[in-house]
């Protein structure tokens, strides 16, 4: 089972599905691809 694993190693830098932002602080919540500023509910 590490096929999985070997994909999410071999992704790029993760950016944000918004904005289009690098991600930096990668989380490991259900909101995936989306930057700290994105991710903010309430703007
Ligand atoms: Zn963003």
């Amino acid at each position: 089972m590490t096929g999985i694993i070997e994909f999410f190693k071999n992704l790029p830098k993760k950016k944000c599905a918004k904005c289009g932002n690098a991600i930096v602080n990668e989380k490991a919540d259900c909101y995936g691809n989306i930057c700290d500023d994105c991710d903010y509910p309430g703007r």
